[in-house]
């Protein structure tokens, strides 16, 4: 499909005759073949004699990198040192590399075979191993580089070394150790069933592997996944043809007009970073003009330069002489202009409308045609995309390339319908299989969990193979090795669509684990079962695109990767190592799959139960409100609101970017409630009242660009219906219910608002919310629970920007409608979490020049500025140890009981916390919990040092036999060593409980 037309549009050029590029082929053109002859065979290695040289011919960088490699490989395999020879000596055979005069005597050309395609041909005595190299550039430096040799070379050492690249490094590739090695005489050609294969399997980890491997993940590309050579760009070219910097001050009209009245010209609503390369007017035949002229100047290789174009270059989805690209920006503005209204007016996401997608496509192929018709050669490149994935009512000309894009091997039921629905209907109207962009992201996902799906992804592609010609499959992922095996498998598939999955798995596991192959098959189909039944299954249309409604951590925890499953996968682990015992490098490899795809998981299930003990401990007490407590106005009375006891939101960073943990401002909440309404009172505290930026709005507004306030509250407890109640400082209201995947902004809560503002100091506000306006989408009415999951939010707004991503009640929060992750109201005292140490939060009195915060207690008298008020995670307050104040002290004398088991959890964060000390181990900061015998339990550990954000530790222990006695006394000491540290540590939160006997 490729060079034909490449090559020949090149010579037309030359010679000034413009005509059709040749035809882009979808379908291979190159006939496979693999004809052995075994009566031919040559002994090519024996009792340890290379019997056989390699020869790369110099001057070819990509050919030379290809003998290299096989040389590398091959000798391992055959425990020889291999050397690669500029020239045949002519006296054994030659394995002969990128041999292009030899391949042309024989009448092999491999510029006319297909892209991606080589040879492997015995003559005479020589192996010709040789496909289509780009001879100036380096396979591992360039992206679009052809490098047919090489992947020649690896089809090779696979097939007759018995070679496998599963994953980069040593552990990852499997070379067998030959003892003697024979070939038959070998006729083969080789080429991708599908010619488009490329993956975006970038991950969080990418850049420790790049340390590992060096340039692991180009190298990867080319030994494991093989992908395609070319850049074919197909996705939001009119983001990337420099509009903004050409066009902005002198045709305005190019760029979509906003509902405001202005241009979508780069300036515009910049919190969607695609936005910045502004959106353009489909009704603009000005800007098809400069489009059509981009195309031709770029398709006919004329300089960047004729079009203006900054930097003197094409834009980055422009491949001259190749391909154009003309799909519309990402998140796509739909024009407010009259031409582009009257088409985009009733466009609501998630739907798409046929007449979007017929007056985008129209305006494409406008352009397509009249290069068609001028003789330009190449192509124009078109991405199906929401919203203008539909099939349009548009003649699609030959030189359009299209790629379609949908959720892909993941979806089921009616998800995978509706995409293998839309993908026919587009083979329809092409005549051709278009290539497809589908998603497996694993991060987006489920966290901590491996995505590692290989049969799933290799059945999709098999299943409706007659449907593409190839995928892009975008798999960000938060470690690499988690998809390896989908890569693996991806890879083999698109090259042969007749590969047998359940064969080249069970090799795989053969391969890696030997002895332990059972149990590591095992291993990874409960991963991919777990993943594709259990995890992704639930997935729905959005106006975003297909979006996956995980299960919910608990669900995850207790049911899915529940503590018994986990201990069964634990015990598959457990049997492989002991089969493994005589078999070291299987067993490295078993340690390395266990650390890289199972510690994970262990680790997250370790942290979700420990952040989980820490949602619990959230508790916000609601009391019943006496009848005389309320006001002739309906609002509880201030004197009441001083007995209820507040909690305080935390500076949120929505899980995203763990920044400063200063709360600028404190924001302090009290709840109470009576037989009809839930009350609610926020006490915040704003030294720039002048400067909120808030607006009046009618009921159901955008109240959330307002500086606001936001309860969140789940009352039936059933973790599925939540209810939000938003309001600003001007006492507008927006609310709604949500349940996974819905919102229902016609949700009334009856919730009236007071507000006060205190120039210069802050702003309180009250609200009123009628407990009978809690009901389900039917109707029903929702009984409150004595207990249930809430959570409050606010926005502070100043000069109309976030000054801060806003304050949390709950810290675990990281999506705010994930009713899971919030803290507690009760309704009873007697609920609130046990606690052995009192005013654990620092709470407890102080009084300047004391050596004393309520019972912890230290030798000097404790700075007030210990007492941080900005930085804590409780009650407003946390202790801060620094060179001011080296330890405190809470004596559990008659507070604890010998023999008994107890579990203590405080909140810690560190600043650049140094151990400065001459022995190991000593420095820096730590616990003692002292039983007054002399002996004591040093917690954790390792001393804490560095710098660490709020982190919530757990400790279990039991009590000695013998735990104080008259004289000395048992304690919990928070040390931060003196003269052996420096630095700053801040503690809050301490608990300690009893635990019942194991
Ligand atoms: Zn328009």
């Amino acid at each position: 499909m490729r060079s034909k037309n490449l090559s020949l549009s090149f010579f037309l050029l030359l010679s000034g005759a413009l005509l059709l590029a040749g035809q882009f082929h979808y379908l291979p053109q190159t006939e496979r073949k693999l004809v052995l002859d075994p009566e031919r065979t040559q002994e090519l290695f024996r009792d340890g004699q290379v019997q056989f040289e390699i020869v790369c011919k110099p001057g070819n960088i990509s050919s030379s990198f290809a003998a290299q490699e096989l040389a590398d490989y091959l000798g391992q395999a055959l425990d020889s040192k291999l050397t690669v020879l500029s020239q045949k000596s002519g006296t054994r055979p030659a394995l002969l590399v990128g041999d292009l005069e030899l391949a042309l005597a024989h009448g092999i050309n491999p510029a006319e075979m297909d892209l991606d395609a080589y040879v492997i041909r015995s003559i005479g005595q020589d192996i010709l191993l040789i496909g289509s190299d780009s001879p100036n550039k380096h396979p591992l430096k360039v992206e679009a580089s052809e490098s047919g040799s090489l992947f020649a070379v690896y089809d090779f050492l696979e097939r007759f070394v018995g070679v496998r690249f599963y994953f980069p490094g040593k552990i990852g590739t499997i070379v067998p150790r030959l003892k003697e090695w024979s070939l038959p005489a070998i006729d083969l050609c080789e080429r991708p069933d599908k010619f488009y294969r490329k993956s975006y399997d970038i991950s969080n980890d990418q850049n420790a592997l790049n340390e590992e491997y060096g340039s692991s993940y180009r190298l990867a590309s080319l030994r494991q996944k093989r992908m395609m050579s070319w850049a074919l760009p197909t996705t939001h070219g009119l983001a990337h043809n420099y509009l903004v910097e050409r066009f902005r001050d002198s045709n305005p009209e190019y760029f979509a007009l906003t509902d405001k009245g202005l241009r979508h010209d780069g300036t515009q609503d910049l919190y969607t970073p695609s936005n910045k390369y502004g959106h353009v007017c489909f009704s603009s035949e000005g800007l098809k003009e400069e489009l059509f002229q981009d195309a031709k100047a770029c398709l006919l290789k004329q300089s960047p330069a004729t079009r203006n174009m900054p930097y003197n270059r094409w834009g980055p989805t422009s491949v001259p002489g190749q391909s154009f690209c003309l799909t519309p920006n990402d998140s796509m503005y739909p024009c407010r202009c009259e031409g582009c209204w009257k088409i985009f007016s009733d466009f609501k996401p998630p739907r798409t409308y046929q007449r979007m997608s017929d007056f985008i496509w129209q305006y494409t192929c406008d352009i397509a045609v009249r290069l068609q018709s001028e003789n330009v050669p190449g192509y124009v490149t078109m991405f199906a995309y929401n919203p203008y994935e539909r099939v349009p009512n548009v003649e699609i000309p030959a030189n359009m390339l299209v790629q379609v894009c949908f959720n892909g091997p993941w979806a089921v039921g009616e998800s995978q319908a509706k995409q293998i629905a839309l993908l026919e209907s587009w083979n329809q109207k092409l005549g051709k299989r278009p290539w497809l962009w589908n998603y497996c992201i694993q991060r987006s996902v489920q966290k901590g969990i491996p995505h590692s799906t290989p049969r799933t992804i290799g059945k999709f592609y098999q299943q409706h193979q007659q449907l593409h010609s190839g995928v892009f499959l975008e798999t960000e992922t938060e470690r690499w090795h988690f998809g390896y095996l989908n890569l693996y498998v991806l890879s083999k598939v698109l090259w042969n669509v007749n590969t047998d999955l359940e064969a080249l798995l069970a090799e795989h596991y053969q391969l890696m684990f030997a002895q332990a192959a059972p149990e590591m098959q095992e291993f990874f189909e409960t991963l991919e079962r777990h993943w594709t039944v259990d995890i992704t299954a639930n997935t729905v249309f959005t106006e975003i695109g297909p979006v996956t409604h995980p299960p919910s951590q608990n669900d995850l925890w207790s049911k899915i990767y529940s503590p018994a499953e986990t201990a069964r996968i634990d015990q598959l682990f457990a049997v492989a190592r002991e089969k493994l015992s005589a078999d070291p490098a299987a067993l490295q490899r078993l340690e390395f799959i266990r650390a890289s795809l199972w510690q994970p998981v262990s680790e997250a299930a370790e942290a979700y139960q420990v952040a989980l003990n820490g949602q619990n401990e959230l508790f916000c007490l609601m009391p019943e409100v006496p009848p005389a407590s309320i006001s002739p106005d309906g609002y509880v009375t201030a004197e009441f609101w001083e007995t209820v006891p507040p909690v305080w939101l935390l500076p949120f960073y929505g899980g995203k970017t763990p920044g400063a943990e200063i709360a600028e401002v404190s924001t302090r909440v009290r709840t109470a409630r009576d037989q009809n309404y839930l009350y609610f009172q926020f006490d915040a505290e704003e030294p720039r009242t002048a400067e909120i930026s808030h607006k009046q709005r009618e009921k159901d507004g955008q109240v959330w660009k307002d500086n606001d306030l936001e309860i969140f509250l789940n009352p039936s407890a059933d973790r599925k219906t939540g209810f939000q109640i938003l309001f600003n400082t001007l006492g507008c209201i927006q609310d709604l219910r949500f349940e996974p995947g819905h919102n229902d902004a016609k949700w009334d809560s009856g919730a009236e608002c007071r507000i006060s503002i205190r120039e210069g100091e802050g702003w309180q506000a009250e609200i009123r919310l009628p407990r009978k306006s809690f009901t389900d989408a039917a109707g029903k009415p929702i009984a409150l629970a004595d207990r249930f999951p809430a959570n409050f939010f606010r926005g502070r707004i100043l000069q109309g920007q976030a000054v801060h991503y806003g304050y949390s009640w709950s810290p675990y929060v990281q999506q705010v409608h994930r009713l899971e992750s919030y803290g507690w109201i009760g309704t009873d005292p007697a609920m609130r979490p046990a606690n052995i140490i009192e005013h654990g939060d620092f709470t407890g009195h102080y009084q300047p020049g004391r050596r004393s915060i309520g019972k912890f207690i230290t030798n000097n008298a404790i700075p007030e500025e210990n007492l941080d008020r900005k930085v804590y995670r409780s009650g407003g307050v946390s202790i801060r140890m620094d060179d001011n104040l080296d330890h405190l002290n809470y004596y559990l004398t008659d507070v604890i009981k010998p023999n008994t088991r107890y579990k203590l959890s405080f909140q810690i964060k560190l600043s650049n916390l140094q151990n400065i000390s001459e022995w190991k181990g000593s420095g820096g900061c730590y616990l003692v919990l002292g039983w007054g015998t002399g002996k004591n339990l040093y917690l954790p550990q390792n001393n804490y040092t560095g710098t660490m954000p709020w982190t919530r530790q757990e400790f279990i222990f039991q009590t000695p036999e013998k735990i104080f006695t008259e004289h000395q006394r048992a304690v919990l000491q928070l040390v931060r060593a003196k003269g052996r540290a420096k630095g700053t540590v801040w503690f809050d939160d301490f608990r300690l409980t009893e635990l019942p006997p194991e």
